[in-house]
């Protein structure tokens, strides 16, 4: 007889899972999923903030019919209440009791609305889910101005999709810059640069203390006594992983549901990905993690060696047609850190890309403007490989590396002529350097 696999929630986290673990061993479990919303919800955030104006049914990956093709039982409207990790069974909001072999706890993470004088007024939002999505679409109708609170990943993503729909908007940021997380102060001044040429209002380093208006937001007032007008406010400040269900069950909550490596929480037979988990102390809210994570714990519940790590933490974003990526450790002074940068910057082309390395190894990746690489990157980063051999012509990417006979100096003369290299050698400071450099991707010792 099989196993029975319950899984509670049916977000990105989710569908990750039952992927991997259909592809591993599809026969082991029979799988149950319990969602509280009513409706499919598993689309990447991402694309439904990309995909703003989208229909519903154009941004969701996996609809009720793919979960019936794999004979996957999806239970919508479906909460789940209480869990009792000594029996092996939940109970949802509505009395119905579901037995388990193996638990899977993925309810992800709630969006935080910090309560300002005025955060309750109409016009204030935050931004988590399809229904959010939805509800923006609408707001953008009547245009007007809008300002968003948060200059990390969503909240750059909703400014941007709401200046699209034609609303005036201005990002407004606790931090001294956009992302600092994910992108270098060089990456991050680039974003900023792009943004506000799209026309978005960019204020950093600024604390809002109360949303002004009677009972419709009319603005935002600011730490250092300036006011701004505005009939919407986003709160994107971020996510609080949803640890409740995992607390009352006894299991070990830190920030997030406590896992290991293998994705088993404290407690025997229950398992917990996504964002609702802390791992090695961290809580990411990122997609790729996610995946990561999914594909480890599809190995462990089929009973194969699994291990995940957070090392190659990776972000992408897209800013108006612009790609950005990082991965990893890319801290703004490397060589306190013991690291080495290799660098270009070509300002005519918009591209910055940043290569960490820690001996011969790569341990971080930041790309701005030129992401084609990424997964080549991240693949070297992943595994550890030694990238001795081709160190300087790494920041050229995979075509140039894989193409033995291709001239080196086609891939200087295609950067524009205030391009730098910093790292490998100095190209482009002048034309002794640059013939110097293209000499020794020749092969010929340069002097
Ligand atoms: C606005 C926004 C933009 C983002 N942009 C990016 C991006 O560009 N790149 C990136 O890498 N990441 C991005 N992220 C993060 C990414 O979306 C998350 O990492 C990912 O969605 C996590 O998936 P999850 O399944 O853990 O959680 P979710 O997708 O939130 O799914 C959790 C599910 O559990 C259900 N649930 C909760 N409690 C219960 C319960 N008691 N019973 C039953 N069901 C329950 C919920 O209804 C929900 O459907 C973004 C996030 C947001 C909010």
């Amino acid at each position: 007889m099989k196993q029975k696999l319950l899984v509670i929630g049916n977000g990105v986290a989710t569908t990750c899972l039952l992927e991997h673990l259909i592809e591993l061993d599809a026969n082991r479990y029979d799988i149950t999923v319990l969602e509280a919303n009513t409706r499919v919800s598993n689309a990447p955030r991402v694309m439904s903030l990309e995909r703003f104006g989208e229909a519903y049914h154009g941004i969701i990956t996996h609809d009720e019919d793919w979960y019936a093709e794999h004979g996957i039982r999806l239970l919508m409207s479906t909460p789940v209440e209480t869990i009792n990790t000594d029996k092996q069974w939940v109970c949802t909001a509505h009395g119905m009791q579901f037995d388990y072999d193996k638990l899977v706890i993925a309810t992800g993470s709630d969006p935080i609305m910090v309560p300002l004088l005025g955060h309750t007024l109409q016009g204030v939002h935050v931004h988590r889910d399809l229904d959010d999505a939805d509800y923006l679409r609408k707001i953008t109708r009547n245009k007007g101005r809008a300002v968003v609170i948060g200059g990390d990943l969503p909240g750059l993503q909703a400014a941007v999709s709401l200046k699209q729909q034609g609303m005036d908007v201005c990002v407004v940021h606790l931090g001294e810059r956009l992302m600092a997380s994910q992108l270098d102060s060089k990456a991050g001044f680039l974003l900023r640069r792009e943004l506000e040429r799209c026309g978005i209002g960019i204020r950093t380093a600024t604390r809002t203390t109360d949303i002004l208006g009677d009972s419709q937001v009319l603005g935002l007032h600011f730490a250092d006594g300036s006011e701004t007008t505005c009939e919407k406010v986003i709160m994107a400040i971020g996510n609080r992983p949803s640890t409740r269900l995992a607390a009352q069950a006894g299991l070990a909550v830190s920030h997030g549901i406590v896992v290991d490596d293998t994705m088993c929480t404290s407690v025997d037979n229950v398992h917990a990905l996504g964002d609702c988990v802390d791992h090695r102390g961290k809580c990411h809210g990122l997609m790729a993690l996610t995946h990561d994570m999914a594909e480890a714990l599809a190995s462990t519940l089929s009973g194969k060696p699994a291990s995940f790590s957070s090392a190659a933490t990776a972000t992408r974003l897209t800013v108006n047609g612009i790609d950005s990526y990082s991965a990893g450790r890319h801290p703004d002074n490397a060589a306190e850190s013991g690291l080495q940068d290799i660098i270009l910057r070509d300002a005519t082309a918009g591209i910055y890309k940043r290569l960490v390395l820690e001996g011969p190894r790569l341990v971080g990746i930041v790309l701005y403007g030129d992401t084609s690489d990424a997964d080549w990157y991240a693949d070297m980063l992943k595994t550890g490989t030694d990238i001795s051999e081709m160190r300087d012509i790494l920041i050229f990417g995979q075509a140039f590396h894989e193409d033995a006979e291709r001239d080196p100096s086609a891939a200087l003369a295609a950067l524009s002529d205030d391009a730098e290299i910093l790292g490998c050698a100095d190209l482009n400071q002048d034309e002794m350097r640059f013939q110097s450099l293209a000499k020794r991707l020749q092969g010929t010792p340069s002097e």
